[in-house]
């Protein structure tokens, strides 16, 4: 045996495994792809968003939640409906009871610290049971992704120390390999060293070969999103097609390959078609990885157009139903969408995901978080000087002669805006009235985090006043794999739903952060890396148990 287990892939899922493996004394060797610079995976480059339920952050600010709300806007947002989802739907239930229970305790005592104003991601829109947030509940990690990286990291450099803990870089898994008939090795390619910085493309030059054994082995290689062949591949049957150009919100490495390893070992791949990409990406002028997009946070106010300038239907507002607002672009067989807004909303209302557009929150700067919702933050602004999807006009027919020009396409009808525009503005004239985007504009600012840094005063948005005015557009960006391997509640993969397949755990995207797709069909944010810490957690205590 060359150790007691071993961790296929060092994103948060792997580290905080491997992490568990290495406290139960025993001996892991960790094995990653990339460079030793890129550890963390694409945790390292999260906006550290993490869903706690009934914690001291939303009680502060008179949020009233608990375990029985998150369930149920869970199963709403889930909408689990297929016989594949026995082990998802346990999943959901024990990570509800985690984030509601000991996630933020186990975390705090790690170090992790959060912003004070939780967000409200995924509003929902529809009735109490539907899709979405009843409140909000998506808690900023203060250092945002390398802040949640940290501890783990720091739990496995002194395991190194002691000896219980090797990494071996540039490890490229493709085998699963037996002895007895039970799972217990691994074989595969070791790569050129790579001096590319963090997330950066690597080479895939083999240099050589290698052959592993330990006596339980945690799968946890990511999701699907840097592989756009393989998101084509399963892109939802009720979601038209998938755009024939799509950004990449994901580094290369997360090439979903490990998938068809485990599933030729005879693991059970399940709800491959359920997947969180985002209608809301621009192309990041400064990129690190392929096709590298940013996802647009936007607050409710911006109008969202289709490529030819209607108003989206209720309610796919900004926030609210991203999947919904993704099928409704891909129905339509459009690869791009439209924010319309003005310098007042831009200045309140956009922030964009990821650390390092975040460097106020990850470089953990009191006087920099204080300037929130006080002016275009200075990320955003750097966008709309060298970014390509920005335009700004002074007039309607400006902006929309300006967005023409872009696409090159001419598909934008100026009488289209115009109305929807004008229309949306004299709906404003009384302090009610019937479009319901502005009702749920009034309703958020009824919570003070969204008053305060989120979301402007309705006001209308031709007042000359809050201008010039911006359009966006918004690519398609691939994200999250939602579905993956099948496993039980102790992370072991399943090869028919009972069976586990020899002593092969899996956690973190590859098994749907936990099960096969704990999500369902929809997600309600900051769940994916919480995901990671769970099922990563379980699947490291319980590969440790096995060990004698
Ligand atoms: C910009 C950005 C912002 C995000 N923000 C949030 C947020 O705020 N909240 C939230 O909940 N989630 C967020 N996410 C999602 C979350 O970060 C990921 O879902 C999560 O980190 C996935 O972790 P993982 O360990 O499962 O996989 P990964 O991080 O993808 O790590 C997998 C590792 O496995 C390695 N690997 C793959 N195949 C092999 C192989 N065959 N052999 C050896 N090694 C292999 C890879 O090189 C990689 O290092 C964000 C993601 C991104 C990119």
């Amino acid at each position: 045996m060359d150790a007691d287990v071993i961790v296929v892939g060092g994103g948060l899922a792997g580290l905080v495994a491997a992490a568990e493996v290495a406290d139960a004394g025993k001996k892991v060797i960790l094995l990653d792809q990339e460079p030793e610079q890129s550890l963390g995976g694409q945790a390292f480059w999260s906006f550290g968003g993490l869903m706690l339920v009934d914690s001291p952050e939303q009680r502060r600010l008179g949020i009233k939640d608990s375990r029985d709300l998150a369930w149920q806007d869970w199963q709403g947002s889930a909408a689990f409906d297929r016989e594949e989802d026995h082990w998802p739907r346990k999943w959901a239930e024990a990570y509800v009871d985690f984030a509601s229970g000991e996630k933020r305790a186990w975390l705090h005592a790690q170090g992790v610290r959060w912003f004070p104003v939780p967000g409200w991601a995924e509003r929902g829109g529809y009735t109490a049971t539907g899709h979405g947030n009843s409140v909000p509940r998506f808690h900023i990690t203060w250092g945002t992704g390398p802040a949640l990286v940290e501890p783990f990291v720091r739990r496995l450099r002194e395991a190194e120390k002691k000896g219980l803990v090797r990494f071996c870089f540039r490890h490229r898994v493709t085998k699963l390999t037996a002895s007895g008939g039970m799972e217990d090795g691994v074989e595969g390619e070791i790569l050129e060293p790579s001096n590319v910085e963090r997330a950066a493309k690597s080479s895939r030059k083999v240099v050589g070969d290698f052959k592993l054994k330990a006596q339980a082995i945690i799968v946890t290689s990511g999701g699907i999103g840097g592989n756009h062949d393989l998101v084509r591949k399963n892109w939802p049957a009720n979601m038209g097609r998938a755009p024939a150009q799509m950004l990449s919100g994901v580094p290369d490495h997360v090439d979903g390959l490990m998938q068809g390893v485990v599933e030729r070992a005879g693991g059970r791949l399940i709800n491959a078609d359920r997947m969180w990409h985002y209608p809301e990406g621009i192309d990041n002028y400064a990129p690190i990885w392929s096709r590298h997009g940013i996802r647009i946070l936007s607050g409710p106010t911006p109008l969202w157009l289709d490529a030819r300038g209607k108003r989206f239907p209720v309610p796919l507002f900004p926030g609210f139903d991203g999947l919904g607002a993704l099928e409704h672009i891909t129905k339509h067989g459009d690869d791009h969408s439209w924010f319309l807004l003005n310098k007042r909303v831009i200045g309140k209302e956009f922030a964009l995901s990821g650390q390092e557009q975040n460097p106020d929150l990850t470089g953990k700067s009191i006087r920099g978080v204080l300037k929130r919702g006080r002016g275009t933050l200075t990320p955003v602004q750097k966008f709309i000087n060298a970014g390509k999807d920005f335009v700004t006009a002074d007039t309607l027919p400006e902006l929309v002669s300006k967005m023409n020009s872009l696409t090159q396409k001419n598909l934008v009808s100026l009488e289209t805006v115009t109305r929807e525009v004008t229309a949306r503005d004299r709906d404003l004239d009384n302090k009610y009235g019937k479009d319901l985007q502005i009702a749920a504009i009034r309703s958020a600012r009824g919570y003070i985090g969204d008053r305060l840094i989120r979301t402007v005063k309705p006001h209308k948005l031709l007042d000359p006043a809050a201008g010039p005015l911006i359009a966006v557009r918004l690519w398609v960006l691939t994200r999250k794999t939602l579905g993956g391997l099948e496993t039980d509640l102790s992370s072991r993969v399943l090869k028919d739903g009972k069976t586990p397949l020899g002593n092969v755990f899996a956690a973190g995207e590859v098994a749907g952060f936990g099960g096969g797709g704990v999500h369902g069909y929809r997600a309600l944010e900051g769940t994916f890396l919480g995901g990671c810490i769970f099922s990563g957690r379980i699947a490291g205590r319980e590969a440790a148990k096995l060990v004698k």
